[in-house]
Formats: C-alpha cells, sequence, structure tokens
C-alpha cells in the first residue's frame, strides 16, 4: 500500500493516516497551494462535523496563502466531493496565516493538544522558486513544532534535495531528529535508494507517556 504510492507526498499522507484522528488539531508549515492542508482537514473532520477538528494553515507567500484559500473553497464548494458540508465550512476548520513557522506557537491556542505538525520543504510548485524554505528558520520552526506537540504526535517532512540548499536543509532536519532524547521520540527516514534526487520523508513520533 504504502510503496504503490508515486509522489512522496502520498506516502506522507498514508503515515499521516495512522496518527490523526477525528478532531485533532494539526498545523500545516507550509500550506504552498494547499493540497496537503485539503489532505489533513478530510483526516480531522467527518462529514457531520461532529468531532469538530482544525488546521492551522501558514506560508510566508500571501500568493500561497491565495491558492490554499481557493483550492479549499473549490474543493469544498463542489457537492460531489463533500455533499454533506456546509459551505464555507473550510472557514471554521481551516485557519491560514500568512507568516513564517517559526512563529507557530504564536497562533496556537495556549494548551492546544497538536496531533501533527507537516512540512513539505523547499519552494512553491509553478510559483516563485526564489522563495524557499532555509535551514536557519526550518530548525527555528522545529523547535517550535517540539514544544508544542502532544505526546502520540508527529512531526513529519518531505525534503528535497535537488534544488541548492536542499542538501544542507536535509542535514539540518537529519542532525534536529538524531538529536532528540530516545526515551520520548521515534525518528527515522525514508529515502529512494534507486531514486537518489527522490524527497526524503522525514518522520518524528513523540512517544505517548
Ligand atoms: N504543501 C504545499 C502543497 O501541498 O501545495 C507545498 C509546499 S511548497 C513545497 C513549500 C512552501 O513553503 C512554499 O509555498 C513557500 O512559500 C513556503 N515557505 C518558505 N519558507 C517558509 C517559511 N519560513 N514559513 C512558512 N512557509 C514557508
Amino acid at each position: 500500500y504504502l510503496f504503490g504510492r508515486k509522489k512522496a507526498t502520498e506516502v506522507a499522507h498514508v503515515v499521516w493516516e495512522q496518527v490523526i484522528q477525528k478532531g485533532d488539531m494539526v498545523i500545516d508549515a507550509t500550506c504552498g497551494n494547499g493540497n496537503d492542508t485539503l489532505a489533513m482537514l478530510k483526516m480531522v473532520t467527518d462529514d457531520s462535523d461532529y468531532f469538530g477538528g482544525c488546521v492551522y494553515a501558514m506560508d510566508v507567500q500571501k500568493d500561497a496563502i491565495e491558492s490554499t484559500s481557493s483550492l479549499l473553497n473549490q474543493t469544498l464548494g463542489s457537492k460531489e466531493s463533500f455533499s454533506i458540508y456546509a459551505e464555507g465550512m473550510q472557514k471554521e476548520r481551516v485557519k491560514l496565516f500568512n507568516m513564517c513557522h517559526s512563529k507557530m506557537e504564536e497562533i496556537v491556542p495556549e494548551n492546544s493538544s497538536v496531533r501533527m505538525v507537516a512540512f513539505n520543504l523547499g519552494y512553491l510548485p509553478g510559483g516563485n522558486k526564489s522563495i524557499i524554505t532555509v535551514s536557519n528558520t526550518t530548525v527555528l520552526a522545529l523547535r517550535a513544532a517540539e514544544r508544542i506537540l502532544m505526546p502520540g504526535g508527529l512531526i513529519s517532512l518531505v525534503v528535497y534535495i535537488g534544488h541548492p540548499g536542499g542538501r544542507e536543509e536535509l542535514e539540518v532536519v537529519e542532525a534536529f531528529g538524531s538529536s532528540l532524547p530516545v526515551s520520548d521520540w521515534v525518528c527515522c527516514k525514508l529515502q529512494m535508494l534507486n531514486r537518489p534526487l527522490a524527497p526524503v520523508l522525514v518522520f518524528m513520533f513523540k512517544r505517548e507517556k
């Protein structure tokens, strides 16, 4: 099931499904065009809205926030895909922030239980390739994610290595994951041996107490 998936992000989604429960609060730290935000929304909510659940999604680019908003509006407005969803529900269940992910603690309500913080690093596909995640703020965001994540939660990263700076960013992510105490965290990476430039998946699970 896992390896039948073509794209790294699809593989990540399969892992998320094992961790996320209906009603959870999750963070999309790089919402871009909104594909991951939408996938998360489907995992935390149900058709009847019985459980609640919410996605906090952020991006440094205003274009990305608009793109995510428009994908959500299109999808949630389409009767075929979400028959029972009330129109405009995304306004309630997804909160969009035009900001750097290193500041994520500023927007998460105090004492919240955050089940997942997901990063899809690099640049916005179809957008400005010079606006890109960088190691400095990525590591600050990872530290913030570590602080706010609930036990039983997941930090998920899709790391691209084909562009300049990508491999360095992967090294920083790996160093961060390697430094987390083994008593509290399970950290691993998934890398394609026969596709050396394929994105690398990194998962950091916070153990239940
Ligand atoms: N998850 C997105 C999707 O499903 O379409 C794709 C994300 S794209 C690979 C990476 C995104 O990270 C870009 O939209 C970029 O603007 C954003 N980004 C770059 N630096 C950032 C930062 N410091 N904080 C938040 N977002 C950032």
